[in-house]
């Protein structure tokens, strides 16, 4: 009989821990016998781990696969929140190492098999009795299923010591749980063709262990003695994350430049005469968008994260005064109390010297990003206040933005220091790239 999976079964064993991962949102998961990486390169997408761990004895594929781990241009374009650090061990499941404690998740997929059977035991003890994780998957092939491949004599790979039927992995299994304090589920993936489940089982046989105890105090007193550490740190990788020191702020930043700009160039344009039909207002981190405009100007300055209007909606209307009436119409009353404004502070001239002044309120209201990188406006005001890229009028209730055109000054020396232009840039060019 021919057997054949769609998806195949590599897949189907890591889509089963993805969805375990979905569900029960594991903080720190470490592979073992993770081989290219090929599951870490799925997990490291999942943002409630914070800690991904993978570990093998053998150096070389580690190695290999370790590069598709790296953090890519989008993650510094467009940090997360969440935070990732990922780390590659070589090293024997058959040795504990004090760094593989306390995980929630740990996956042994298609690993046990490749054991000595004296290993089997000691991998139980390492796992289970040292490492204590809340939960465990473990998948090994199903000996049972073996005879719907056709040809196939002795096991599946040169490199098995043994392939168990669903017995022995259950027996294996409970007795672990015993010593160790788990309960256990059966399950597996790789359905044998209809019908034949109950004869065959699945071809790849899978245990999802949870804990239902900790340790005795004296077990793990006496592995707390002289913590070891016989695993080579081969890879360790922080991804960018918004809570990294000044990241956010440096982000936030770049943001309010990229839309005071933006204001500025749509009120002065307008003042003289110009109509700006493109000019819009960003709009991100999954809001609906509403009255999508392609922005020329946006795409010229490379600014923001491509035009989406929410404040001005009536594109007839020219002429600071009526704009600014526009835009008090959509603001939220709260927002004004907020900022310590009324409505008519908002009617007052936004022209000072020879200065623009972009109200926050105004920047709050418009900017979704702007929004959720403060999360409230008196932090957005403090964030600010602190910036030396930004200037703020004297009761800190607007930014200044010179009114000549002086974009070089803005990307100058400061920028440089900070890195955030070219993210800033780069941003932009992946916002316009979406859409
Ligand atoms: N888990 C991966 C997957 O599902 O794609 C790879 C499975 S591969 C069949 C088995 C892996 O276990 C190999 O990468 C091998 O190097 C690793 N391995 C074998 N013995 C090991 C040991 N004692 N400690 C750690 N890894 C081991």
């Amino acid at each position: 009989m021919i057997v054949s999976f769609s998806p195949p079964l590599f897949k189907q064993r890591y889509q089963f821990v993805v969805e375990f991962v979905q569900r029960i949102k594991p903080k720190k998961v470490v592979d073992l016998g993770c081989n290219d990486c090929a599951l870490l390169k799925k997990l490291k997408f999942h943002h409630e781990i914070e800690l991904l761990v993978g570990v093998d004895i053998n150096g070389a594929v580690l190695k290999d696969g370790m590069y598709g781990l790296a953090p890519l241009p989008f993650n510094y374009l467009q940090p997360s929140f969440s935070s990732l650090n990922i780390q590659l061990y070589q090293g024997s499941v058959t040795q504990k190492d004090a760094r593989l404690r306390g995980f929630d998740l740990v996956t042994s997929i298609e690993l046990i098999e490749h054991l000595q059977p004296a290993d089997v035991s000691r991998f139980g003890e390492v796992v289970f009795g040292y490492m204590t994780p809340v939960s465990v998957i473990v998948s090994t092939p199903n000996s049972e299923f073996n005879p719907l491949f056709r040809g196939l004599k002795g096991f599946r790979h040169s490199d098995h010591k043994f392939e168990w039927t669903r017995a022995e992995f259950r027996c294996w299994a409970l007795k672990v749980c015993g010593e160790y304090g788990y309960e256990v589920q059966f399950t597996g993936v790789g359905q044998p063709p209809p019908g034949m489940l109950e004869t065959f089982g699945f071809c790849s046989q899978i245990a999802v262990f949870k804990r239902i105890r900790r340790n005795d105090a004296r077990a793990q007193l006496r592995d707390d003695v002289g913590d070891l550490f016989p695993y080579t740190l081969l890879y360790n990788v922080d991804y960018p994350s918004l809570n990294d020191a000044n990241l956010l702020e440096k982000v936030l930043v770049a943001e309010v430049l990229c839309q005071t700009k933006r204001l500025r160039w749509g009120w002065t344009g307008e003042m003289a005469g110009e109509r700006d039909e493109g000019l819009t207002f960003c709009q991100t981190d999954g809001e609906k968008e509403t009255e999508v405009k392609e922005s020329q100007t946006g795409d010229e300055d490379g600014c923001g994260e491509g035009g989406h209007a929410v404040g001005w909606r009536d594109r007839g209307r020219c002429g600071g005064q009526e704009k600014m009436e526009s835009w008090s119409e959509t603001r939220a009353p709260e927002d004004e109390e907020e900022f310590g404004m009324n409505g008519e502070g908002l009617k007052e001239s936004y022209r000072q010297d020879r200065c623009v002044r972009v109200p926050l309120a105004r920047l709050w209201s418009c900017c979704p990003r702007i929004r959720a990188l403060s999360g409230s406006p008196s932090h957005l005001r403090r964030l600010l206040l602190n910036s030396r890229l930004i200037r703020l009028t004297e009761d800190g209730a607007a930014v200044l933005v010179d009114d000549e055109e002086q974009d070089e000054e803005v990307g100058g020396d400061d920028w440089e220091d900070t890195g955030v232009e070219e993210e800033n840039r780069a941003t932009d060019l992946s916002a316009m790239a979406k859409k």
